[in-house]
């Protein structure tokens, strides 16, 4: 019998002597709540572990316990002795172009993204979980390694902010018997929900009312469309990173089926975000232009050709409205 992803992953990790741990470029909460609490846990047990993203950990998530020892991708790969660990990445590209360059593919990958392309040694991709944190914690469970309370606390922001607060669809009752089981770890709800929820900064509100006050109506009030351009990050002094929850914010709206965020970075690369309340599947969409997520949250990187690339889009998002 072929051993199971998860116990080839717990010897891989056991056997390790230093473990270096990535996750996606332009980390959300998420990917560092994953990357940090798999991170703590295995410090605790004895393991030399880094922790590393291409971009710098957002002002957010600054109060995640133990971000402060996030480091940057160094040029170089490390010797063959350290296990690169790939998390909430569904493409090795999204870990970023540095660790690409290294051309080593990591050797222990875990995601929930459905279109993740399996480019580890060992994959454990459930694209039935609703987040990579909730996927290391049946790792975990599976090892035996009890998270502290600050692994804990990462791993409950990873959930919680995947779920938008437990409420996408992919939550489940087990969502909800991991967080509890989180919260007996030492994860405070309440103290995480204000972090993550109530702290956003002047600047990020600022983008947000620039975006809103220009928000558009299409298909009858079904498709809401947003816009961001390089001006609009000058005059509200946002961040990159401030985009975060900024498109999910039109699906409030009654009659929203799908929301898009198209965002016109300064070099003229175009990055859309796409979210649907449930009925449309916009990860099937966004693959048609190379881009890839879940059924209810997508994006898609254009390069160049923003005018073009958005109106194809565009036009593609109207054709699901007949
Ligand atoms: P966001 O809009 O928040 O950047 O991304 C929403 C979801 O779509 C995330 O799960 C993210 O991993 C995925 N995603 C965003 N951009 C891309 C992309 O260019 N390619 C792929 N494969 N997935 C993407
Ligand atoms: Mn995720």
């Amino acid at each position: 019998m072929q051993p199971s992803p998860f116990t080839e992953a717990i010897s891989t990790l056991a056997s390790a002597g230093e473990i270096w741990i990535f996750s996606h470029q332009r980390p959300d909460g998420d990917a560092l709540g994953s990357s940090l609490g798999l991170g703590l846990v295995l410090r605790q047990q004895g393991k030399k572990v880094r922790i590393f993203n291409q971009d710098p950990v957002p002002d957010l998530y600054h109060f995640l316990p133990g971000q402060e020892s996030v480091e940057p991708v160094p040029a170089e790969a490390p010797g063959r002795n350290v296990l690169l660990v790939a998390l909430d990445s569904s493409t090795w590209e999204r870990i970023g172009p540095v660790f690409h360059a290294w051309k080593r593919p990591p050797g222990l990958n875990i995601d929930h993204h459905e279109s993740n392309t399996g480019y580890g040694q060992v994959n454990i991709i459930d694209a039935s979980e609703p987040s990579t944190a909730s996927l290391v914690m049946r790792l975990l469970d599976d090892a035996g390694w009890k998270p502290a309370a600050d692994a804990a606390a990462n791993l409950f922001v990873g959930l919680t902010t995947d779920t938008g607060s437990f409420c996408y669809r992919g939550t489940t009752s087990r969502t909800f018997q991991i967080a509890a089981r989180l919260v007996e770890l030492g994860a405070d709800p309440s103290e995480l929900a204000r972090e993550c929820y109530q702290s956003i900064s002047p600047p990020r509100f600022a983008l947000r009312r620039l975006a809103l006050q220009k928000i558009q109506f299409l298909a009858g009030g079904k498709l809401a469309i947003l816009e961001l351009d390089p001006g609009m990050f000058a005059e509200s002094g946002a961040l990159a990173s401030d985009t975060e929850g900024l498109v999910e914010e039109a699906l409030t709206i009654r009659g929203v089926e799908i929301s898009a965020l198209f965002e016109i970075r300064a070099g003229g690369a175009l990055k859309v975000s796409l979210r649907s309340k449930g009925k449309y599947n916009v990860s099937r969409l966004a693959q048609e232009f190379g881009g890839g997520g879940h059924p209810g949250a997508a994006g898609i990187n254009f390069a160049a050709d923003p005018t073009p690339n958005q109106q194809a889009v565009l036009g593609r998002l109207l054709s699901l409205f007949p």
